[in-house]
């Protein structure tokens, strides 16, 4: 088919109007750089609008905190897979974001003398984890990332920004490995869009939905991610995905953290509190692999509730039902609503459910990608950024801490921004793209749009999501691994008979639907292959021939390409680049290695 397209000409286009993407925007378009935003979603439609239990940093407003305190458990919660370079940017610059926000009128919960309301969550504790657990999780009742992209958005609207609202971004527009422009559909007219940028800011979240039980929205299908697979560009760390261990059973929705952090806790089928004997000291708030494995571990051993003994009680049912409702009133509602539960008078039935994703775009801690190809593993791609959930700077390394990730957007959103200050001229005439520009994006929209082979776009996605739970989940081994690898890349090659559209339709989802499943399906394969290559356990990775963690060997980031798009079964190539042993000043040390015991 033959488009018509517009054009546009910006200093900045960012995709992605989440946390991330939105404090990108503010970022570029308050230092006067001409910048667009893009999204497929209304902005505050966002997954960050899910977030729940709260952001991060050490104010300490309920007790003694300190900034190097945070660092450790962000080291160790990584299973020091993390860079600790851009983990000190992270939590020094955490307080000073938080107020940020604070000042952008984010209504946080409040303590009776006014300050901002923190409670506990998993790993995180006092004094370089010698401590108690520390109350570090700043919380607008359960509804923070809610109160985050509504001021969020708010404040964005004050600057001279032009948002794209429910434009799908195809494809980044690369010449001579510089980043120039993307290619966006607009879904509601379909006409397509050509943006010519300085520079790209990539904020399309994660890709929890290559999962049949994620506690993601549907719209979390990872497009930044597969549009630098298609560039030719590596993702990070892709093996290490988080489940969460309070999905409600069934629903998958997800009961925040911050129900344990509130006092809440979890039983087996005989009533017992289990979590005592993985994690003695920190029990039911130990870091989220840990509790995943430990309910994984009763199930298996026949202690799981209900009729087919395969989920686990949360209760909170012994705590005051006043404070139920002023801490915790939308987990209230969704129990009730999700699982037909009176939270203050019965258990909530809960199971481990894909919820965050370590790997991703990787990036230094300005947001910068970087290429990691020729053999130099600090050059980055000129033009190209990455920020939130779809970057991998890398912060949470092989487990994220809960509340790591809302302040992980607001601090790298911002730094993204002063780095496009320096690095972007604005006003600056642009070179003129290459007539042929668009049209790889064309092709590939094109071949999508016709498709007319036998298999709904449906029926090949509730396969990949049923490989990837069951052979890429919670436990893995080297005969779930090397199916999974069978299976998933016969399912990628099935794209070659996709049948998208019923042509008596004029209108339809299923274009869109089928997009994402193409960009979700080279995710997935990624991230098998990247798992069957790990050959240790660390954080989220837990390997049962590999039970331990192998620092001599296996202390490195997994660096993968996906080539072979267009032929029948993708080819991937994996490599692996050192962590960054280091910190970024002298005020505190590199944390060295030590068992990860909670
Ligand atoms: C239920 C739930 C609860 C959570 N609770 C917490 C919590 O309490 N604390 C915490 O720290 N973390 C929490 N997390 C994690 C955290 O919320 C996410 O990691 C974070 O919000 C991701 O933000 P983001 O800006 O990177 O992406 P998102 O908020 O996912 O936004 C992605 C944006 O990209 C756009 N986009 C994507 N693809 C395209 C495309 N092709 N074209 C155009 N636009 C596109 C979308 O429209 C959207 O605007 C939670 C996650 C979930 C799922």
């Amino acid at each position: 088919m033959s488009y018509q397209i517009v054009d546009h000409v910006y200093d900045v286009v960012v995709v992605g109007a989440g946390g991330a993407g939105l404090r990108a925007t503010m970022g570029a378009a308050e230092k006067g750089l001409k910048t667009a935003c893009i999204t497929k979603v209304f902005p505050t439609r966002s997954h960050t609008v899910a977030a729940q239990g709260g952001i991060a940093a050490s104010l300490g407003n309920m007790g003694p905190d300190h900034w190097t305190w945070h660092m450790y458990d962000t080291v160790k919660g990584s299973d020091w897979l993390g860079d600790q370079d851009a983990i000190e940017y992270l939590c020094r610059e955490a307080p000073a974001a938080v107020y940020e926000l604070e000042h952008y009128g984010l209504p946080f919960s409040r303590t009776d003398d006014g300050r901002i309301y923190q409670r506990a969550f998993g790993g995180m504790t006092q004094n370089m984890g010698e401590g108690p657990a520390a109350q570090r999780t700043c919380a607008a009742a359960d509804r923070t990332g809610h109160a985050m992209l509504h001021s969020l958005y708010q404040q964005s609207l004050k600057y001279d920004a032009d948002f794209f609202v429910e434009y799908f971004a195809l494809d980044l527009i690369m010449v001579d490995g510089e980043c120039r422009g993307l290619v966006a559909l607009c879904m509601d007219d379909g006409s397509i869009h050509r943006f010519r940028s300085q520079a790209t800011v990539l904020a399309t979240g994660g890709y929890g939905r290559c999962y049949f039980s994620a506690t993601s929205a549907h719209t979390c299908t990872g497009d930044g991610n597969a549009m630098v697979l298609r560039a030719g560009l590596p993702l990070q760390d892709m093996e290490f995905v988080q489940f969460h261990p309070t999905g409600i059973y069934g629903a998958g929705v997800l009961i925040t953290e911050g129900a344990r952090g509130e006092g809440g806790y979890l039983t087996n089928s005989e009533g017992e509190r289990f979590m005592e004997r993985y994690a003695p000291s920190a029990k039911d708030l130990a870091s989220r692999d840990v509790v995943s494995r430990s309910m994984a571990m009763e199930i298996r051993e026949g202690r799981g509730v209900g009729k087919e003994k395969d989920h686990i009680f949360l209760h909170l049912d012994h705590i005051d039902p006043k404070i139920l409702a002023e801490r915790l009133p939308g987990i209230t509602e969704t129990a009730k609503i999700f699982a037909g539960v009176d939270m203050t008078r019965e258990p909530i039935p809960v199971t481990q459910t894909v919820h965050y994703n370590m790997g991703g775009i990787p990036t230094n801690y300005h947001g910068e990608v970087v290429t990691l190809r020729d053999g130099d593993p600090d050059a980055v791609v000129p033009g190209l950024f990455a920020v939130g959930e779809a970057a991998c700077v890398s912060v949470h390394g092989a487990n994220r801490l809960g509340s790591n990730s809302l302040i992980d957007l607001v601090v790298f959103g911002r730094a993204a921004g002063h780095r496009l200050n320096e690095v972007v001229k604005g006003g600056t005439a642009q070179k003129l793209l290459p007539k042929d520009s668009a049209d790889l994006s064309l092709a590939r929209l094109d071949k999508f749009r016709y498709a007319a082979g036998g298999t709904p776009t449906a029926a090949i996605r509730n396969e990949m999501q049923r490989t990837m739970q069951a052979d890429c989940a919670v436990f893995r081994t080297e005969q779930t691994l090397a199916e999974g690898q069978a299976k998933i890349d016969a399912i990628y090659g099935r794209m070659g008979d996709i049948k998208t559209t019923d042509r008596s339709l004029i209108w339809n989802t299923d274009l869109v639907e089928t997009l994402e499943l193409d960009n979700m399906l080279s995710q997935a394969v990624v991230t098998m292959h990247c798992a069957a290559n790990r050959k240790e356990s660390r954080g989220a990775h837990m390997h049962e021939d590999y039970p331990n963690r192998d620092d001599a060997n296996w202390m490195k980031h997994t660096v993968a390409w996906f080539e072979g798009w267009g032929g029948q079964g993708g080819r991937v190539g994996i490599d692996y680049r050192p962590v960054h042993q280091y910190t970024l000043t002298e005020e505190i040390e590199y944390i060295k290695p030590k068992a990860r015991v909670y």
